[in-house]
């Protein structure tokens, strides 16, 4: 990826492989996605490290074109964020979440949390919380059983302002989680006012355990500042028993990754919350 300025200084990320043809043909199909019904949630399975409890499911959008079968995320998002498509697509994503998290309580699974993901440009609208409101009394969920993960971009520039709508959302009944942490820009300082419940370190981090010491360091630094401020730490893209065995002798709280579970259609996260009550042998 590479950051092209277009003008008014408005940066926008494209994939250099994709030429612009591709991208507007991708723009076009993605405006008509919501009606045509194209959108659906994966549900990726996070769990306790010391009992194997499941403790909640991120919700991963997947776009199964009629033409193409499923487009992967990191081909449509960056031009559904660049064309502000991403506004009406992330409130389908958590108006679905809501309604799944509904159904999941009614068929007695009520301690699944899903967590959804929130793109910096939507959480950066002024009425945010008011359509997560909306959101909310129109599906009847529960708030504390959606957890929103924010990336460390939505911060910058303003912490004030941010961490005021983090509050609000917090007192609604929201868990709050900063997600692919380690890859911003979020100061120490700032760590410390953040009104969030969680980190989830990113899968970069996770990926080079037990090849480089330095690494290793900056993972056990994560997980000890992430109890010293009382936050949850959940390790994100678990692969391999090492990783997990690593991330067990530093205290890491939650793990999430292909090594417990791949994202699943609902249809086999339903075979899975039935077939094993949501506890898997860690
Ligand atoms: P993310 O939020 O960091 O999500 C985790 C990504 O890592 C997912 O990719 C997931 O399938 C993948 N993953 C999970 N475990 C493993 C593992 O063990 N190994 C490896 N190699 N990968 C693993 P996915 O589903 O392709 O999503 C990519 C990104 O697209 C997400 O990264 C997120 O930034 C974005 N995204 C996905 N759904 C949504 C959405 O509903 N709204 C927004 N705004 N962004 C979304
Ligand atoms: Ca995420
Ligand atoms: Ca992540
Ligand atoms: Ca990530």
């Amino acid at each position: 990826y590479k950051v092209k300025d277009s003008g008014k200084n408005h940066y926008t990320i494209y994939n250099e492989s994709m030429d612009n043809e591709s991208q507007l043909t991708i723009e076009n199909s993605l405006r008509k996605a919501i009606e045509r019904e194209e959108f659906e949630l994966h549900y990726q399975p996070q769990f306790m490290l010391e009992k194997g409890q499941l403790i909640g499911m991120e919700a991963l959008l997947r776009w199964n074109t009629a033409s193409q079968g499923y487009v992967p995320p990191s081909d449509f998002i960056p031009i559904a964020e660049e064309t502000g498509l991403i506004l009406p697509i992330g409130e389908w994503v958590l108006r679905e979440a809501c309604k799944q998290s509904v159904v999941w309580e009614k068929q007695g699974f009520a301690r699944i949390r899903i967590a959804v993901n929130i793109s910096s440009l939507q959480f950066q609208q002024s009425d945010f919380i008011d359509s997560v409101a909306k959101i909310l009394a129109e599906t009847e969920a529960k708030a504390t059983c959606i957890e929103l993960e924010i990336t460390e971009s939505v911060a910058i520039g303003f912490i004030e302002n941010t961490i005021s709508k983090l509050s609000k959302l917090k007192e609604m009944g929201f868990h709050i989680a900063m997600d692919d942490f380690g890859t911003g820009y979020s100061s120490l300082q700032y760590m410390s006012k953040l009104p969030i419940d969680r980190i989830k370190i990113d899968r970069s981090f996770i990926s080079l355990l037990n090849t480089s010491n330095k690494n290793d360091t900056i993972v056990k630094l994560i997980v000890m500042m992430a109890k010293g401020l009382n936050f949850k730490v959940i390790a994100e893209g678990v692969e391999t028993e090492n990783q997990k065995a690593f991330l067990k002798s530093i205290d890491c709280d939650e793990v999430q990754g292909y090594l417990m579970s791949r994202p699943l259609k609902l249809e086999d996260c339903n075979r899975f919350l039935t077939e094993t009550e949501g506890r898997v042998q860690l």
